[in-house]
């Protein structure tokens, strides 16, 4: 199942998309529950009841406004921050260059806030003078259903209840500047995320392809095969002594690609359109404007 967020006829709505992507089709949530988006789904899944009864009306994809599949998280979103090896050497002298030695000891993990989340073709802003350092990173990340505390690598799959794509957007500058990178990790809007979740049942994200292009021009292309620290072992990691609840978000890291990986290093400006696209999932696309 592909479940979305959107807007149609100034409401806010959730719904199955078609597999042929062309369509969607209205679940009647009780009023007020659409605007936690896909959120209530994950927690009916959870209770075992069946989605199916709440069809409603099938309308055409391209007549609603996707939004962000669950448009502000629960809480923070959980990142990892060195998950593929190319990328952990690309930015060994930079980002990493404080961070334990061994790329293979312990997940980086940070915090993304909830209210930098924006929809799969929303703008992206570019935040000002605080910094010049605007970076993309393509990731696949992983929507929680069951919850749970000290989840075993071995259980881990079970508590996945499906997967989104988010752009983990950076200020280099900022992230460097202090030594904690939740700051330059969550300006406003520097989360897209989207274009829905897809159920775990309907995707291996132990194995599919995460690309992203600037301007249409390629930049990260890679397998999730190629993870340091494989998605079992990151929820064993996010679980050991934090509960973990229904919606929880953990975006898994990003490829090699970067701009600050390029040399010389290409950061964002304003204009600039970045598209990610993961194999089963779909796409989204964000252009990058001006401070506002
Ligand atoms: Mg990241």
């Amino acid at each position: 199942m592909r479940l979305a967020t959107f807007m149609l006829d100034g409401q806010r709505h959730v719904g199955m998309v078609s597999d042929d992507a062309r369509h969607v089709t209205l679940l009647d949530l009780p009023a007020g529950a659409a605007d936690r988006g896909v959120l209530p789904l994950v927690e009916m899944a959870v209770r075992g009841t069946d989605i199916g009864t709440l069809r409603g009306r099938t309308v055409a994809l391209d007549s609603v406004r996707l939004e962000a599949p669950i448009p502000v998280p629960r809480r923070n979103v959980f990142c990892v921050g060195r998950n593929y090896h190319a990328h952990a050497k690309e930015l060994s002298g930079s980002v990493f260059k404080a961070s334990n030695a061994d790329p293979a000891a312990w997940p980086i993990v940070f915090t993304k806030v909830p209210e930098c989340v924006v929809g799969p073709t929303d703008d992206v802003a570019l935040p000002g003078e605080v910094s010049t350092q605007i970076d993309y990173e393509a990731e696949l990340a992983v929507v929680i259903g069951k919850g749970g505390k000290n989840i075993s690598r071995d259980e881990a799959m079970g508590h996945v209840y499906g997967y989104t794509i988010v752009n983990d957007v950076t200020a280099r500058d900022v992230q460097m500047r202090h030594q904690q990178w939740d700051l330059g990790k969550s300006f406003d809007t520097f989360c897209p995320m989207g274009p829905w979740v897809v159920t775990a049942d309907a995707l291996d994200g132990t194995d599919t392809r995460v690309r992203c292009w600037v301007n249409g021009e390629p930049r990260q292309d890679a397998s999730t095969r190629d993870f340091i620290f494989d998605i079992p072992t990151l929820i064993e990691t996010c679980s050991r002594g934090i509960t973990l609840h229904p919606g929880d978000i953990i975006a898994t890291g990003t490829p090699a690609g970067v701009g600050m990986g390029l040399t010389p290093p290409r950061y964002l400006a304003a204009g600039d359109v970045v598209r990610i696209e993961i194999d089963g999932l779909g796409v989204i696309e964000n252009r990058f404007v001006a401070p506002r």
